[in-house]
């Protein structure tokens, strides 16, 4: 934007662990959206005109970047988001995937030969179908993976010869405005991504713009609603919140359930959609999972996000802290037994294991994104599916069992968009279709799949 800092009001961002200031971002507001729509409009005329050669050869080059920066990228993603410095390097590690499959998907998905011959009538046709650029795509990220879920929005958009008006979290936007700069240092036209940090009246303001084709979104069901509200005809993404179950049967490989359960349980001290929250374990087993769970869970070490040996950082804020207490405090109260954890200090909240939650309490059916999993047997199969659906969310769901059977017929039953087998619910490749069932859940992310959204089909027919 045209303003010096000197005249915008400015936003600090906040270190999650510490408190410190770790960066300071100009703060637009929905007064500055028509000089923002002015510069899109001038990205999308320079964005088409990019051949994909060139699309390309910008995201194999901001990969490149990325790569030769890991570090730094790294240590502003825990600065930000209090992620610790392992979980943040295998953050970047995951955005430069998700560039490079960008540079390879500019140079597909071209379009397609139409049969016009394959039915009576048309066989005098000939053409094709081309995939054409949305034109202005606005994307709004949430502050959880503050870099590869923008670099999911960007590389696609940008392989499809789209403008992006970026949105990321005016808590995290650290990591995008670099991911940004990276983009433009390596030759991307300034105008093809005008990034703005602000708050909700900014994203609410940008929703409305009639010119802007698609909206993007990352982030809760709430803030969905509010944007499919005030959208109007515009095409929608959404990218939302999870509660994910995992099932372990009796016959699991014990050892390897319980070390894959604690990991997605509490990544990214459990800040993530795809998180496990409810691990519903066969009764024969029940007693000695248990055992080992706590065991390991109790043996994580919660503390500074910067510290290699950390295995869990703050949350967010300290308000998120103060708000996942209060859920447990409740469903404490409502009957359900705490075997680790609920201690905070400041945003830090310890890993928390709990069981016998009542299925109405809201840490049961409700998303808790937070360092905290209850613990449920059940006697039969039927029963663990049934639990498994029980919840209004469907992103990620996992199991555990060496019978092929029982695997086949739980991807079959359970509701969610990926299921995933001796694996935690918390396993995601980036060239993979990602999103959920059920309400509220729009399109499909993974490259490929966030190209094909983020394009038009054009048809050329040829009467002969
Ligand atoms: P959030 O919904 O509070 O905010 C997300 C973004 O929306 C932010 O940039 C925010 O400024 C913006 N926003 C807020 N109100 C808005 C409005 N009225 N109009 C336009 N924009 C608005 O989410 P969060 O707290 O940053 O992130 C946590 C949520 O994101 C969780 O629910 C989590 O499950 C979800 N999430 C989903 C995925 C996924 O891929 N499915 C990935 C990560 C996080």
């Amino acid at each position: 934007m045209s303003k010096s800092l000197a005249e915008a009001a400015t936003c600090a961002v906040f270190n999650p662990f510490d408190g410190s200031i770790v960066g300071d971002v100009l703060l637009a507001t929905a007064a500055d959206v028509p000089q923002i729509m002015v510069r899109a409009e001038q990205g999308r005329a320079l964005a088409r005109a990019l051949p994909r050669y060139r699309r390309a050869q910008i995201l194999e080059t901001a990969a490149a970047l990325v790569q030769s920066r890991s570090e730094h990228f790294a240590c502003q993603i825990t600065a930000e988001a209090g992620k610790t410095i392992r979980q943040a390097r295998k953050e970047v590690t995951r955005c430069i995937n998700t560039l490079k499959l960008s540079a390879e998907e500019a140079k597909r998905g071209a379009g397609e030969v139409i049969p016009f011959d394959a039915y009576a009538g048309s066989e005098n046709r000939m053409g094709w179908f081309t995939r054409e650029p949305l034109g202005i795509i606005l994307a709004i990220t949430p502050f959880n993976d503050p870099l590869n879920l923008v670099a999911h929005k960007l590389g696609p958009a940008i392989a499809a010869g789209n403008a992006v008006i970026l949105k990321p979290s005016e808590l995290a936007p650290l990591s995008a405005l670099s991911l940004v700069d990276v983009l433009i240092e390596a030759g991307l036209p300034t105008e093809v991504v005008t990034p703005v940090v602000g708050g909700p009246d900014l994203g609410a303001a940008l929703v409305a713009m009639r010119s802007i084709r698609m909206i993007s979104f990352t982030g809760g069901f709430k803030t969905g609603e509010a944007i499919s509200r005030l959208a109007g005809l515009k095409k929608l993404a959404m990218d939302l919140g999870g509660n994910a179950p995992v099932i372990v049967m009796a016959d699991a490989a014990l050892d390897k359930a319980v070390e894959a359960c604690v990991s997605g349980a509490f990544w990214a001290a459990g800040q993530n959609c795809i998180g496990t929250q409810r691990i519903l374990i066969e009764r024969p087993i029940y007693d000695a999972f248990r055992a080992a769970f706590v065991a390991q869970t109790s043996a994580l070490r919660a503390g500074n996000p910067q510290d290699e040996a950390t295995d869990v950082g703050p949350m967010i804020t300290e308000a998120a802290a103060r708000g996942v207490e209060a859920l447990v405090a409740r469903a404490m109260a409502a009957g359900a037994r705490l075997l680790t954890g609920h201690k905070r200090d400041g945003g830090l909240y310890v890993p928390t294991v709990l069981e016998a939650v009542p299925h109405d309490a809201a840490l049961w059916c409700q998303e808790a994104f937070a360092p905290v999993v209850t613990l449920e047997p059940f006697d039969s199969f039927d029963d663990a599916i049934e639990m498994a659906n029980a919840v209004d969310f469907s992103l990620h769901a996992g199991i555990f069992t060496s019978s092929l059977v029982l695997a086949l017929e739980a991807t079959n039953r359970i509701e969610a968009g990926g299921v995933m087998v001796n694996d935690s619910s918390d396993y995601r490749f980036d060239a993979m279709p990602f999103g959920g069932f059920k309400y509220g859940s729009l399109g499909r992310e993974g490259v490929r799949f966030a190209y094909e959204d983020m394009t038009q089909p054009r048809v050329v027919c040829i009467n002969r």
